[in-house]
């Protein structure tokens, strides 16, 4: 007997399929999924891998498997669903796999920590896109040091004994990385159980309204039945999606099933997840990016022993090691962080479509502004959709206005923040109550630009312009982390008029302050949050500290319930309309309606719109907070502009430092494809990328517009892979289906 094996590697040389034989006492155990060590090569290490096929003979093999763990085996739907994934979005399989083994160890088994209370954790203390310049430049050169940096940027704040294993490395080497500034080790409490230490009131389910019942009683069906159905509740905020959840779920538990529960990564907050606990007690795990991979480690370990039932997490728990499946649901299904931008670029939604099916289950995707693809498959009798349309606690929905920026300059009023929202934030301020202001630009001013000559100081790596941050006093690209001193003089022209443009978080802060000395700020944004000031915890600071005004770039829109704010005001709702990016408009609606969401929950809430584009029906729309006016104006254009749900969008990305390969091969791929397409798929000449360098790799592309079929997938997979292609080894070549941007 043969088996074909994948080998658990990161290496691009390794990730290949290779036959081996099986010994005869093993013919009886092994199975698909099983995890075998392999001798390869000259080297005497044995590498572990997992079996994908068997099979009766092979012209290759010539080496028998040494050893087998069944054990720890994945199961065979595990490798069924690594092959489909490898096909449909263009990566190994072996991507794939590591996303279903436990976090972060590719297979190595780290539960036997300490049972210490507290312990060592190395954290990073530069951030990922300096640490991969420093190693670019080569100013860090030891592998093992790369080694651990590379590991701490996926799997940040590790328990020391833990990363030992782990990575394979001593103590000293974290001691080096300590004394040169990368990293910080920091004894923090070791959390075993991160949730369930708290003491958590229980809460029964409450009696559903006549909309939250008809939608109960049919999924129920599906569940009662073992049948697969798709299923969208379209609910504003607070009209009992959530109990419906909860109650679904408790129907499934008493069907001796189990639950994932899909929810952005930044809505995972602990009062999220307390409604959850509350409910169903200590038969929930739960897999977020903030706990520590020992941490994570364990929950898996919870869920893949059958300990608990219900699974909570973002995207990648879609591959939660449950066994019996009785329900996927993902809230909020808009949010793009469902779909992944590295390797594997997969879509958490359709991945959760195919298991649904698989495991005869319900498929249930909830939002109040739903993606509009979701929305238009509902409409086309694709997906069961219901409708909540009251608020479950009555609460009323804000009072929305339209300032229309291009009359301030008008009246006299230079400030980013129009007359009209500085009285509301004054009597704010008088009445005690707490304003939210929403501005998606980080750092100080986000354009400097000469006068004279029009010179614009850009990263030096990128073709970005660099962004003026006041409190390091350095400029910043936002995309490589490369920082340089200010600038005076125009380094072209030596003209002394180099002026600062455009306005981020930190000017608005310091606006604030101007205009209102003694209001009390808090900022949230990528340069105040880290690890150990956490999103959380500057929310948390807000409401519990009574803080005025809180200044915040998308972070804030999401989560929490902040019963004290009256005020939310949008300083720039055009700054996402005039991306290159089908999606922009869509984007911009939603952000809005859930920001405007954040004033109000319990008091009457105000909302002030600042736009340069008040007549654009996206602004339009979500002032009145209609979603359904939103969706017919959008599909129309949609369907006009031929874009999804119309078509698929295939973007092809070259990348690399040389760009005379990229131009060929580029052109190469496009000429392969062009003559081998079928009619109704549009393909775009290969052009730069809206941003053509970032970290000093150039960046073109090729679109590509149609149905993605399989036929199509197998047209793509022939034109950007033979034998030609692969010899350009300075260029990587990237497919992307219905990216999140398009840059
Ligand atoms: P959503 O998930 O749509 O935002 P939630 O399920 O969180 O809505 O409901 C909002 C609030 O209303 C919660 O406090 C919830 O407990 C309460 N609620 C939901 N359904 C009911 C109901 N049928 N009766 C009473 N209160 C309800
Ligand atoms: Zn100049
Ligand atoms: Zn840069």
């Amino acid at each position: 007997m043969i088996a074909e094996i994948i080998v658990n590697s990161n290496s691009k040389a390794l990730n290949k399929i290779f036959d081996y034989i099986v010994p005869n006492d093993m013919e009886n155990i092994i199975k698909i999924g099983a995890r075998v060590f392999v001798p390869f090569g000259k080297c005497k290490k044995l590498e572990d891998g997992f079996v994908i096929n068997l099979k009766e003979t092979s012209e290759f093999a010539t080496k028998e498997i040494v050893k087998i763990e069944t054990e720890k085996s994945i199961t065979e739907d595990n490798i069924i669903l690594a092959k489909l994934m490898s096909r449909k979005y263009f990566c190994n399989i072996s991507d794939c796999i590591r996303l279903m083994l436990p976090p972060g160890t590719g297979g190595k088994d780290i539960s036997s920590r300490t049972k210490e209370k507290v312990g060592n954790f190395v954290f990073l203390k530069r951030d990922i896109d300096e640490i991969e310049l420093l190693i670019q430049e080569g100013k860090i050169k030891s592998e093992k040091h790369i080694r651990v940096l590379r590991f701490l940027e996926q799997n940040d704040g590790v328990y020391v004994p833990d990363l030992e294993i782990l990575i394979d490395v001593n103590k000293s080497v974290f001691k080096t990385l300590e004394k040169n500034g990368h990293v910080e080790i920091v004894e923090k409490q070791i959390e075993r159980n991160p949730f369930l230490h708290k003491n958590i009131e229980k809460d029964k389910p409450k009696v559903l309204n006549d909309e939250q019942k008809k939608c109960y009683d049919e999924i129920c069906k599906s569940i009662d039945n073992s049948r697969f159905s798709k299923n969208l509740i379209y609910g504003i905020t607070g009209s009992g999606k959530t109990e419906i959840y909860l109650q679904l779920i408790e129907k499934v538990l008493e069907k001796g099933k189990e639950a994932i529960v899909l929810v952005p990564e930044i809505s995972l907050t602990p009062q999220m997840i307390d409604r959850f606990l509350a409910r169903f007690g200590a038969n929930v795990a739960v897999l977020h990016s903030k706990l520590s991979i020992g941490e994570r480690f364990d929950e898996w370990q919870k869920i893949s022993k059958g300990e608990t039932k219900i699974v909570i997490g973002a995207r990648s728990a879609i591959f939660a090691p449950v066994k019996n499946l009785g329900i996927i649901i993902i809230d909020e299904e808009h949010d793009i962080s469902y779909k992944s931008d590295s390797t594997p670029r997969y879509n958490a939604k359709d991945l959760a479509k195919y298991i649904a099916e698989k495991n005869n289950c319900p498929l249930v995707l909830g939002s109040a502004t739903p993606d509009i693809v979701t929305m238009y498959q509902a409409k086309n009798g694709d997906i069961n959709l219901y409708t909540l349309t009251k608020r479950a606690n009555n609460s009323n929905l804000p009072k929305v206005e339209i300032v229309d920026m291009r009359n301030e300059l008008a009246i006299g009023n230079r400030s980013m923040i129009s007359f009209k929202l500085q009285d509301k934030i004054e009597k704010n301020l008088k009445n005690k109550k707490q304003t939210i202001l929403f501005l998606n630009r980080r750092g100080y001013s986000t354009f400097i630009m000469c006068r004279e000559c029009g010179y614009v100081a850009k990263c030096k790596n990128c073709n970005i312009s660099l962004t003026y941050h006041i409190s390091e006093n350095k400029l910043k690209c936002h995309y490589c982390g490369f920082e340089t001193e200010v600038i005076k003089e125009c380094p072209k022209c030596n003209s002394k008029k180099v002026k600062y443009f455009g306005t981020g978080t930190q000017k608005l802060e310091e606006e604030i302050h101007k205009l209102y000395s003694s209001a009390s700020t808090i900022r949230m944004d990528i340069d105040t949050v880290s690890k150990k000031n956490s999103h959380e915890e500057i929310l948390n600071k807000f409401k519990n500290d009574n803080i005025d005004i809180l200044i915040g770039t998308q972070m804030i829109v999401k989560g929490h319930h902040f019963p004290n704010v009256t005020l939310v005001g949008v300083i720039a709702a055009d700054s996402s309309l005039n991306l290159e990016d089908y999606r922009a408009v869509e984007k911009t609606f939603q952000t809005l309606v859930q920001v405007s969401g954040r004033s109000g929950r319990e008091k009457n809430g105000e909302v002030v719109i600042q736009t340069y584009n008040p007549d654009h029906y996206a602004i339009v729309e979500a002032q009145k907070q209609d979603y359904d006016l939103f969706y017919n104006q959008e599909i129309d254009l949609r369907k006009m502009l031929n874009y999804p749900p119309f078509c698929d969008i295939i973007l092809i990305r070259f990348s690399g430092k040389n760009i005379s390969e990229i131009q060929n091969l580029s052109d190469y791929v496009y000429r392969k494809i062009s003559k081998v397409k079928k009619d109704d798929m549009i393909i775009y000449k290969p052009v730069p990328s809206p941003i053509d360098k970032i970290k000093n790799n150039y960046r073109w592309r090729i679109i590509i517009k149609c149905k993605l079929t399989s036929k199509v997938l197998d047209i793509i997979n022939y034109g950007i892979e033979d034998e030609n292609i692969k010899k350009k080894k300075d260029t990587s070549i990237i497919v992307d289906i219905n990216p999140n941007t398009m840059n």
